[in-house]
């Protein structure tokens, strides 16, 4: 597989943080799964080697590099098989970070990005509400202008990094009569202090046990209106923009993973024997490594086009669409054969494929789910 924007500089980056996933990672993953989180350390330690938000100009505390460099902490924190940390330094890096990079004021980025650099502030993301996931232009959260302030009532859920954000970018209603409904959303900066902003439940998930999802509530919450991100009325526009990256993200998630899988996979048939022979030798099962191989690697080829393309700054709507629907439901087919050629010992805990068959589920819904991917393309093909 040739990359063409792969240096040598990537190369010793990409081995730095595997010599770190391998130390400070692997080896906690069985004890943070039980917590069911992640300590603050680990943001820290990250932090330290420079992995938090490497693309973040220097004046803000980043390294000044490319998407590539983020994309080698991607893979290499996925291929870790720690949801905690690959799904929370995704969506706080990769998701989060940027629209305070795009769309902040100068005083908004000084005041939060060096600390996203070095894991003392952790971002969040809020637009799912109780009754409204898919269909963003209907949140009910508002903000109203009070004196100085924007007042906030509402609840937000299934918030990624819920419990542990120091901020949010909140998506509310600034004009809850706007016509049509999408021209009444806009971005807030909500600092986790803030009077009147709680965090509610951990929520119990399938999968993904260490990683930190919450609800997210707003009782009167205050904060002054020099916290809007962006210009009021202009939230919804952020948000499909910025969302594009975010699909690009989870594609990279979503072909490493299966990568993964694989790999174990592949290694475990090789090793485990029935009838005399290795169970990777029966016709059957070779033919199924084999289809999930072809598969991937044809999926691959699409992801590092689709990051070349993203790199030059190319519209990625159409392909990041497809790559979105198309290679999560991958991913999880790969889960489900994968748990089939280990037998029993696929549905036991002790077996890292066990919880990567749970742990990948949700990628078919987040970021906008896979129907929601069909309707934006049925859209642009006009059909
Ligand atoms: C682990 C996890 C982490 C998450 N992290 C975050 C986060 O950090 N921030 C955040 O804001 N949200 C987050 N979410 C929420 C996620 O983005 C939503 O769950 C998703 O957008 C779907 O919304 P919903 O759950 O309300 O489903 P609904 O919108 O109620 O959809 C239910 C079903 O109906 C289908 N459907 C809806 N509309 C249509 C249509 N027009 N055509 C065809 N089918 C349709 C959907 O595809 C889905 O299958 C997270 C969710 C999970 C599970």
């Amino acid at each position: 597989m040739s990359r063409r924007w792969l240096t040598e500089d990537h190369r010793i980056f990409q081995d730095s943080i595997r010599r770190f996933v391998e130390k400070e990672i692997i080896p906690n993953i069985d004890q943070w799964e039980k917590d069911r989180q992640v300590p603050r350390q680990i943001w820290r330690k990250m932090g330290e080697q420079g992995f938090l938000c490497p693309c973040l100009p220097v004046e803000y505390g980043g390294s000044g590099v490319d998407f590539s460099y983020s994309v080698i902490v991607q893979e290499e924190l996925t291929r870790s098989t720690c949801s905690g940390v690959s799904t929370g330094v995704r969506v706080h890096a990769d998701i989060v970070a940027p629209y305070i990079l795009h769309h902040g004021t100068e005083d908004q980025k000084r005041a939060i990005l060096p600390g996203c650099t070095t894991g003392d502030i952790i971002l969040a993301l809020g637009m799912t509400e109780p009754n409204c996931g898919s269909d963003v232009a209907a949140i009910r959260t508002t903000a109203i202008k009070s004196g100085g302030d924007y007042v906030i009532n509402g609840q937000k859920t299934f918030i990624s990094n819920g419990l542990s954000c120091d901020w949010v970018v909140l998506a509310v209603k600034t004009d809850p009569d706007a016509k049509p409904p999408h021209k009444g959303v806009s971005l807030l900066l909500v600092p986790a202090d803030a009077p009147g902003f709680s965090k509610g439940r951990k929520l119990q998930k399938m999968g993904m046990h260490s990683q930190d999802t919450a609800e997210l509530i707003f009782e009167d919450c205050r904060v002054p209106q020099e916290n809007l991100l962006g210009q009021e009325g202009q939230g919804f526009r952020i948000l499909m923009k910025n969302l594009q990256q975010e699909r690009l993200v989870i594609c990279i998630g979503a072909i490493t993973i299966a990568e993964k899988m694989l790999e174990i996979t592949i290694d475990y048939t090789k090793g485990r024997t029935a009838f005399g022979r290795p169970i990777s030798s029966f016709q059957y099962n070779s033919f199924k490594l084999v289809e999930m191989a072809t598969e991937i690697e044809l999926g691959r080829t699409f992801v590092d086009a689709l990051i070349e393309d993203h790199l030059e700054g190319k519209d990625i709507t159409r392909r990041v669409s497809m790559g979105k629907w198309w290679l999560t439901e991958l991913a999880n087919r790969v889960a489900y054969d994968c748990i089939q050629l280990h037998g029993g010992y696929g549905y036991m805990e002790e077996y890292t494929i066990c919880r990567l068959y749970r742990d990948v589920r949700p990628q078919t819904i987040v970021g906008g789910t896979n129907e929601i991917m069909k309707r934006i393309l049925a859209k642009m093909m006009k059909l």
